[in-house]
């Protein structure tokens, strides 16, 4: 039993390739980090080209102030662009890059809901969730020529590219990210959220307003990305315990951010 078990294991994750994500699972990942960070650089670049940046000054104030607090847990210096775009959408890229389109600062009730939807997306960086999905649909020797494909977005190996960072709809293709993932992202998010002082049970509402919000006529390309499974709720619930504690701890220490 023992024996099959550890073949089925090494068959499916190559001894070095084998590495573990935040939450504890076992991730099968073969590409450089330093080639899928340039990708998230180059794909940044691009879509800074062809996108406007919102000149909204109470936009912007409160996007880098909830990121600041953000990414203050984690370290590093990371970039944020409000991107002037009716769509409710958002996006975090290996290479530390955060977008957030002003269709999702509309639809947000307050900080805490943005600050779910900034965890939720620097949860899959911090994952490694385009390495995975890379390391599992790609060639190792493919990497470099996607680095260099995703400056020509619109050639079907740029286009792949832009699918895999999770920000491929401006090019034609999306890229759901997968269950597991999903699950993983929202987790470490909302961990994340509470840890900056962040209310963690504004998530729920956050995915509500969501669901509601694709109830309409048009589809809201946040979820095609990131489908909003029936069990999403239910798993924060019974993951708001420890965020609740986590929230708390940052509340002791002071840690209130008043994001407008
Ligand atoms: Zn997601």
């Amino acid at each position: 039993m023992f024996k099959k078990i550890s073949s089925v294991l090494i068959s499916s994750c190559l001894l070095s390739a084998c590495i573990t994500s935040p939450t504890g699972r076992s991730q099968f990942i073969v590409m450089p980090d330093t080639q899928i960070n340039q990708m998230g650089l180059q794909a940044f670049d691009t879509l800074k080209k062809e996108k406007p940046a919102s000149t909204n000054n109470q936009y912007n104030q409160l996007a880098s102030c909830i990121s600041q607090a953000i990414t203050q847990e984690l370290g590093g210096v990371w970039e944020v662009v409000v991107f002037e775009d009716k769509s409710p959408n958002a996006f975090a890229l290996p290479g530390n890059k955060i977008g957030i389109y002003t269709g999702m600062l509309t639809l947000v009730d307050n900080q805490d809901q943005l600050a779910a939807v900034i965890g939720h997306e620097v949860g899959h960086v911090l994952a490694k969730h385009s390495n995975e999905r890379a390391s599992q649909e790609m060639a190792v020797n493919q990497g470099m020529a996607m680095v260099q494909a995703i400056s020509s977005p619109q050639s079907a190996l740029g286009q792949t590219a832009f699918g895999l960072l999770g920000v491929g709809a401006e090019y034609g293709i999306l890229m759901p990210y997968s269950r597991v993932q999903e699950s993983e992202a929202d987790i470490i998010g909302v961990d994340l959220m509470a840890k900056a002082g962040f209310d963690p049970r504004q998530s729920i509402a956050l995915w509500q307003k969501m669901e509601q919000a694709s109830q309409g006529q048009q589809p809201v390309e946040f979820l095609s990305t990131h489908p909003a499974h029936a069990s999403r709720i239910q798993n924060l619930e019974q993951h708001m315990p420890q965020a609740m504690d986590l929230y708390q701890q940052a509340q002791a220490a002071g840690k209130k951010p008043g994001c407008k």
